[in-house]
């Protein structure tokens, strides 16, 4: 199993550094949606897989179980493939329809739950799932993105790293956050590198993660309906909510800008980065860099489909109306 997850590894990070114009900072742009499967969430896959695999927790026969909708889910899939190990994925309603196929295509068996929890998001149902298929499976494992130290320590090592070493200097990292794994190891790496680098983390309206109440959300990726343990170790100097209707405006507009494709969470932190550093003067251009933690093919049906952006933007004027 080892020599195969080694061979995978080339795969995994390494991912390009892009500078871009922009009028008042220093802006660049780390390209995750270049890693295996096309996002940010192999590294975390891969890195819990080998530590556990190395450590003996995880053996040929153990069923690999996890909550996820999403890029976590596609990474553990396809890694579990080429491992010959079991995976099933615990999905929800707001899978979106490529990703759900993909991942009935690549795992041992897909369960999906179709109640929201008390927050008006599925997480919850999907970790009370998660826990009944440990106790009915034996040799199973959950490898538990949100309370999982590994999920730390791959984006300390790996991404945080990277980051650590591209730049002389640098003022602020806008991360989009969901598990947290991201932002815990990137934020402690690069404080490590350097202090006074001002760590923004980035969230939706509705996720409850930083203390503000519950909203229904429709964009996956970026948010959550839990605050997960993980994120007891980042180190975060401010966070910013954006709305999902300008998660889709930041999607658009970095593509006009830039011609950079990305995700929900792209678009959400490049907006971010707009509305942070609009009334900001500065006497040197600080030094900005936000993730593009995956690009925009998975979002044909949803943010780049002018159809549903409509009816996002007639449900986003019916609960501000009421
Ligand atoms: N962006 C995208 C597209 C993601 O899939 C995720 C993980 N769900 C994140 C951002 C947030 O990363 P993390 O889980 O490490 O907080």
């Amino acid at each position: 199993m080892i020599e195969k997850l080694s061979s995978i590894g080339n795969f995994v990070g390494k991912t390009p550094l892009v500078h871009l114009e922009h009028p008042t900072i220093d802006l660049y742009a780390k390209l995750e949606f270049h890693n295996l499967m096309g996002s940010v969430k192999v590294r975390p896959a891969y890195y819990i897989l080998k530590s556990a695999i190395e450590s003996g927790r995880i053996t040929q026969d153990t069923t690999i179980i996890e909550s996820s909708s999403g890029n976590f889910g596609i990474a553990l899939a396809t890694l579990c493939k080429r491992l010959g190990i079991k995976f099933i994925p615990v999905i929800d309603p707001n899978i979106n329809p490529s990703y759900e196929n993909l991942l009935r295509a690549l795992s041992y068996r897909v369960e999906k739950v179709e109640v929201r929890d008390k927050t008006g998001g599925f997480l919850l149902t999907r970790v009370d799932r998660v826990n009944e298929l440990l106790r009915e499976i034996p040799n199973s494992f959950w490898t538990n993105q949100y309370g999982n130290i590994d999920n730390f320590n791959a984006h300390f090592k790996g991404l945080g790293t990277e980051l650590a070493e591209s730049f002389d200097e640098l003022d602020y990292a806008f991360i989009g956050v969901s598990s947290g794994g991201t932002i815990s190891g990137v934020s402690r790496r690069l404080k490590e590198q350097f202090p006074n680098v001002r760590i923004v983390a980035v969230d939706s309206v509705g996720s409850v993660i930083f203390g503000t109440p519950p909203k229904k959300r429709y964009i996956p990726g970026i948010g959550s309906s839990m605050v997960p343990d993980i994120l007891r170790e980042a180190v975060i100097d401010d966070v910013v909510h954006v709305e999902e209707t300008d998660t889709v405006k930041g999607c658009y507009q970095l593509f006009e800008d830039h011609c950079i494709f990305g995700g929900g969470s792209t678009g959400t932190s490049y907006f971010a980065i707009q509305e942070y550093f609009k009334d900001k003067v500065f006497e040197k251009r600080p030094k900005v860099v936000f993730l593009c933690p995956d690009g925009g093919t998975p979002y044909a049906d949803t943010v780049y489909n002018p159809v549903w952006v409509k009816e996002l933007n007639d449900k986003s004027t019916v609960q501000s109306l009421s």
